[in-house]
């Protein structure tokens, strides 16, 4: 089994996180947590890099699909499409121009259930409906109603690995193996040690 403790997950802060100055207020959501910094780099992603980055899940397209679909039928709203591939081939176009332009900060977090506990506390993909106290949902407005018809993509802040597969694939992508630093953090010991041993004086 998988030592659950070393679960890695990316995270992406996207250009309009830079861009609305909360690397800090980000980063804090998940070091307070107390999950593990362990590679982080700043660069401006190239369009053909982002094209991969979302297809290295090959379900992603109809899962994105259907996931929009559902979205603007929750609320009573027709969607641009019936499609779900027709639906996720035009927010790929829309997610390669956004995530290119400009600089991101790319991160890999250790720790517990990383991967399951980071989509927790960044919130759902529409910030419209994102729970109130996740990342999406306090620091940003955005909707597919808004963002379809402008041609751009929602604005989110945040890429967060969906699943521990592709959290694996993810950072394969994005890092190389010896960019990723294998460390021990103090607080480590109060977060998973069986006894509370030596506490006390
Ligand atoms: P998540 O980022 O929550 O895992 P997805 O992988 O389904 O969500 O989508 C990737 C990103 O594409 C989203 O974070 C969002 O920025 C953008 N996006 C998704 N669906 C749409 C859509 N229908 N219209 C515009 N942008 C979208």
């Amino acid at each position: 089994m998988k030592n659950i403790q070393k679960e890695k997950t990316l995270i992406v802060i996207k250009p309009d996180g830079i861009q609305r100055s909360l690397i800090g207020e980000i980063v804090k959501r998940y070091e307070r947590l107390g999950l593990k910094l362990v590679a982080l780099k700043m660069f401006v992603p190239k369009s053909d890099f982002i094209e991969k980055h979302y297809t290295v899940d090959l379900n992603w397209r109809m899962a994105n699909g259907e996931k929009t679909i559902k979205a603007y039928r929750d609320k009573s709203l027709t969607p641009p499409t019936d499609d779900p591939m027709e639906m996720s081939a035009m927010t790929l176009e829309k997610l390669k121009k956004y995530m290119s332009s400009g600089p991101v900060v790319a991160m890999v977090w250790e720790g517990a259930h990383a991967v399951q506990i980071v989509r927790k506390i960044t919130g759902g993909t529409e910030p419209l409906t994102s729970d109130v106290g996740t990342i999406r949902g306090d620091f940003v407005l955005d909707s597919y109603q808004i963002s379809d018809p402008t041609g751009r993509a929602v604005r989110n802040l945040i890429h967060a690995s969906g699943s521990i597969d592709d959290a694996e694939k993810e950072i394969n992508l994005w890092f190389k193996p010896e960019e990723i630093i294998k460390y021990n953090l103090v607080q480590e010991h109060i977060l998973y040690d069986v006894n509370l041993d030596g506490i006390l004086e």
